[in-house]
């Protein structure tokens, strides 16, 4: 039997390579193993389908941000444990899906808290050294802005935390929120 959460949005926001998928991903495990109904909306998966037609300029992160708020809305409307994992670099953005969210549910932003020096290091999808040769325009962190949360909710370091350290951190603030509380 599945336990139903109150509908809240977790909002993991930092660079690419940061650590979001990879901490969302063990999130769920984890929810998943106490029976919660969970959703992740991913940036890479989401821009092979529902936001394909949309590049990196400023515009298009904007409405890649508005069509998933859109999905989030609905997902936590339904009392779903939604995990977001964008890089979503504009503070407006945020706050845009902040306010909508908050409508229907809770909000919870995380900034994933990981220096560009380790990111670009990690350098999981060649993405950095191709971005530092000017083979990709707009890549944040690079060649385009990064606006930091300046009042996150939940901060992880992913450079000194483990991922399943990093997971205990939003799982537990959930927990502290009452927004893991059986119906
Ligand atoms: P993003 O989704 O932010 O672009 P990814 O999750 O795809 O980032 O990649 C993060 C990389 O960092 C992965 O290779 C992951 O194994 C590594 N990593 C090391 N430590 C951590 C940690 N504590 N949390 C998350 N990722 C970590």
């Amino acid at each position: 039997m599945n336990k139903r959460a109150k509908g809240v949005t977790v909002w993991f926001t930092g660079l690419s390579g940061a650590g979001k998928t990879t901490v969302a991903l063990e999130v769920e495990r984890q929810l998943e193993e106490e029976g919660y109904y969970t959703q992740r909306l991913d940036g890479d998966i989401v821009r092979e389908k529902l936001t394909k037609d949309l590049g990196f300029t400023k515009e298009d992160r904007n409405k890649n941000i508005e069509r998933n708020t859109f999905v989030a809305k609905i997902l936590t409307d339904n009392d779903v444990i939604t995990l977001c994992s964008f890089i979503s670099p504009y503070e407006s953005a945020r706050s845009y899906a902040r306010e909508e969210i908050s409508e229907v549910g809770e909000f919870v932003e995380v900034f994933v808290n990981t220096p560009l020096e380790v990111c670009e290091e990690r350098d999981v999808k060649g993405l950095y050294k191709q971005a530092r040769e000017g083979k990709i325009e707009n890549f944040t962190g690079i060649s385009d802005p990064y606006e930091e949360p300046k009042n996150p909710d939940v901060e992880l370091k992913t450079a000194q935390e483990s991922v399943e350290e990093s997971a205990k951190i939003v799982i537990n603030h959930l927990r502290e929120k009452g927004l893991l509380d059986k119906e």
